[in-house]
């Protein structure tokens, strides 16, 4: 059968330059970076080509990046390493409303601790507002932590703007930048970031890989307790295969991001027009905001997202009702509630995130399945004949 992938936000392909970058890391050269012998002296150094690839890429030092686990885990060690800081009186932490769970999780967590939080409301487009950050600061603001670009609509959030609010007031700022990394471009100087997060697996790198970038000077506590791996800030033995390929994948991803940004750019263009053209009762979140180039986050009126899903899965088209780990539940989007959408049709919104390997071709097949597909579902829906008789 015919497959289009269209989640990319969810997860990309492993790119065969990073695969073969990263194979001898996982045979021949799989010495311990921590170890004194030849074998793991070749880790090391490894991983410290790969620490100063990465750094570059975002305008950081090599000594400012820290391997982790993911984007999950550096969100958690951002958060959390400065909530846990020696001496820290359970203060209070501005973040958003339309962040990953990887932060709102985290938050959660430390408000039954005693801290407190402000969740920040967003725009009708997905939009934070900077004044609203200003005005949220209170003498006991430990940490703001506001997501670069959102990995259910794309939208691009203002945060050098944020960023600038933060250092005034001497606040640390971290950003999760997982989705917007490797796609625009980012640099911690320019956005004032103190801490930012980065995944490899959302840009055609191994996924269980990420790092937290923490600014010279910036103290954090260890979230994990171990070896004195990472300055101390992560302990356990370093993945080195993943590490390389994380950092091949980002090399890979900096150098073709022109390109990247032109093509899938096109087709998110193609996408989208194609279907607000020949579907009725469409609405594209976001579309008024800045967003990344590849992420469509569409609403289709008196249908459920998990139907249309399904009917493309059987067509070979992977798509996703929003963040990947809320799949499978029937709870709207917690970023489209916030953005004022309607939980009917935040609950018949599904999320197509491209990729650098799709085609004209492939939107051309998924605009017709989807064309399809809708008319079929709102055929048997009550609520479409709701709407319809509302329409005479
Ligand atoms: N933050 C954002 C914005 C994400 O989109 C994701 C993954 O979907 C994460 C954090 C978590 O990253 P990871 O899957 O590497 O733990």
């Amino acid at each position: 059968m015919r497959r289009v992938y269209l989640d990319h936000n969810a997860t990309t392909p492993l790119d065969p330059r990073v695969f073969e970058a990263m194979k001898p890391y996982l045979m021949e050269t799989f010495g311990n970076a921590s170890s004194p012998h030849h074998l793991g002296r070749l880790a090391k150094q490894a991983l410290e080509e790969s620490r100063e690839i990465v750094a570059k890429v975002i305008g950081a030092k090599p000594e400012e990046i820290i391997f982790t686990s993911g984007g999950t885990e550096a969100d958690n060690l951002a958060i959390r390493g400065i909530a846990s800081r020696k001496d820290e009186r359970k203060g209070h932490i501005i973040t958003s409303s339309i962040e990953h769970h990887a932060v709102i999780s985290t938050c959660n967590a430390l408000e039954k601790d005693g801290f407190s939080v402000t969740y920040l409301p967003v725009d009708s487009q997905g939009r934070i507002n900077p004044d609203k950050v200003k005005n949220s600061i209170r003498r006991d603001t430990i940490l703001i932590s506001v997501m670069h670009a959102n990995n259910e609509t794309g939208v691009i959030e203002p945060i050098a703007d944020i960023g600038r609010i933060a250092r005034e007031y001497s606040i640390p700022f971290h950003s999760d930048a997982v989705q917007a990394v490797g796609k625009i471009s980012v640099d911690v100087r320019e956005i004032c970031a103190d801490m930012l997060s980065l995944s490899s697996h959302k840009i055609y790198g191994p996924k269980g890989i990420g790092a937290l970038f923490v600014k010279d000077g910036i103290e954090l506590s260890p979230i994990l307790a171990g070896g004195h791996h990472e300055r101390g800030l992560r302990a356990g033995t370093e993945n080195i295969p993943a590490i390389v390929g994380f950092a091949q994948a980002l090399r890979i991803a900096i150098e073709e991001m022109d390109s990247y940004q032109t093509k899938v750019s096109a087709l998110q263009n193609k996408l989208e027009s194609e279907l607000l053209d020949n579907i009725d009762q469409v609405e594209i979140h976001g579309a008024k905001a800045k967003r990344l180039p590849h992420t469509s986050h569409i609403g289709f009126t008196s249908v459920e997202a998990e139907s249309i899903l399904l009917h493309l899965d059987l067509k070979g088209i992977a798509a996703s009702s929003g963040s990947a780990c809320t799949t499978g539940e029937s709870e709207p989007s917690h970023v489209l509630l916030a953005m004022g959408i309607s939980p009917e049709l935040a609950q018949g919104s599904i999320r197509m995130s491209l990729g650098r390997e799709n085609t004209e071709e492939e939107v051309d097949y998924t605009v017709n399945v989807l064309k399809d597909t809708i008319r079929k579902l709102r055929r048997i829906s009550s609520k479409w004949s709701r709407v319809e008789k509302k329409a005479l």
